[in-house]
């Protein structure tokens, strides 16, 4: 005889068939044992007596049919978020932490989400200090023993050349998409190692080899775009240090930032922007980037009260935008910038 049962929590619902009887713990609610281990069947112990419990008995007939146990993948990027579910499609379950229009830098999660992550059979990353808002509940995470998948680990990083973060590792890799490609080679044999048994591996390859197929043709639309643009044009001043990668792969020059660090949460002293603007006056930049999901205010005055005429123009940086507004996808957010950079800086 074969049970179906279905648990609800108020955020993620988990099915299974069993060949005797329901599991315990969703009858008899027990206090949570402690999260010591991260094997599967611990951490679904641990969400059936820590979750709002509904049990339902569904039909024998329909058990097949309906009982979907899905792994659950945990993301903090919403830019991650993207690729990793089009690297597995239907054969998990994926949770991005970071909300659009965020801040990778300081977002914050809730004590519910930061549970769901020790519940995670997978627990992907930007790394490379990135998430500066979120490290103590990642280290917590993968000190509980939760499978870690850090992008940064995947790929040749550039180190900062100026500026208070000069020769640290600089995160922002997603400007560059062979760099995304590399993340996606690796993030796809991950899945397919740490869920063998979980997800049909074929699957998830042949997924991520459509992505790749895509991403080349991004850099390749890329390069065509930018090719209007003059070399002695191709300054690029943003916001914080946010697109060494892309510099890289598309010879820009990185003239210099209006917040001079690697994060948004820093500040410029007055001398900070001064020699920005001499930098920008010298360079002759005629258009600067801000982060559409920033407040332009440092951009602004920068435009405004140095004496220096240039056009500001928004950028979708480091977060995917909500729908509707031009970011919704990676390759979405990458086509945006790009036909913004191309335009602003053409002749
Ligand atoms: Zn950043």
């Amino acid at each position: 005889m074969t049970f179906c049962a279905t648990i609800r929590s108020a955020s993620r619902a988990r099915a299974y068939c069993s060949p005797a009887s329901p599991p315990s713990p969703a009858s008899q609610p027990s206090p949570p044992s402690p999260p010591s281990s991260s094997s599967p069947a611990s951490r679904g112990r641990r969400l059936a007596a820590s979750a709002v419990v509904l049990l339902a008995l569904a039909p024998l007939a329909g058990c097949s049919a309906t009982a979907v146990d899905r792994p659950l993948i945990v993301v903090t990027t919403n830019i991650l978020g993207d690729v990793v579910e089009r690297v597995v499609g239907d054969e998990a379950e994926v949770m991005t932490l970071m909300q659009p229009n965020a801040d990778p830098h300081s977002f914050q999660i809730s004590a519910r989400e930061a549970a769901r992550m020790l519940d995670a059979d997978l627990l992907v990353s930007n790394g490379l200090g990135l998430e500066e808002g979120l490290q103590r509940n990642l280290d917590a995470a993968t000190g509980e023993g939760v499978p870690a998948f850090v992008a940064g680990d995947h790929v040749e990083t550039l180190a900062y050349t100026a500026g208070d973060a000069a020769g640290t590792a600089d995160p922002h890799l997603w400007t560059d998409p062979t760099r995304m490609l590399d993340v996606v080679d690796a993030l796809s044999a991950t899945i397919q190692d740490v869920m063998a048994g979980q997800v049909d591996v074929e699957a998830v390859q042949a997924n991520a080899d459509d992505y790749a197929t895509e991403l080349w043709a991004l850099d390749a639309e890329m390069a065509n775009a930018f090719d209007v643009i003059p070399a002695e044009r191709r300054n690029l001043v943003t916001n914080h240090h946010v697109f060494g990668y892309l510099a890289e792969r598309y010879d820009f020059e990185v003239i210099g930032a209006v917040i001079p660090s690697g994060t948004t949460l820093a500040a410029p002293s007055a001398s900070d922007l001064a020699s920005l603007v001499t930098a920008i006056e010298r360079a002759g930049v005629s258009t600067i980037f801000a982060d559409s999901s920033q407040p332009d205010r440092l951009v602004q005055v920068l435009a405004d009260e140095a004496g220096i005429d240039v056009a500001v123009v928004d950028l979708f940086t480091e977060s995917l935008s909500a729908e509707g507004e031009g970011a919704e996808t990676y390759l979405d957010m990458m086509r945006a910038n790009t036909e913004r950079i191309a335009t602003g800086l053409s002749p």
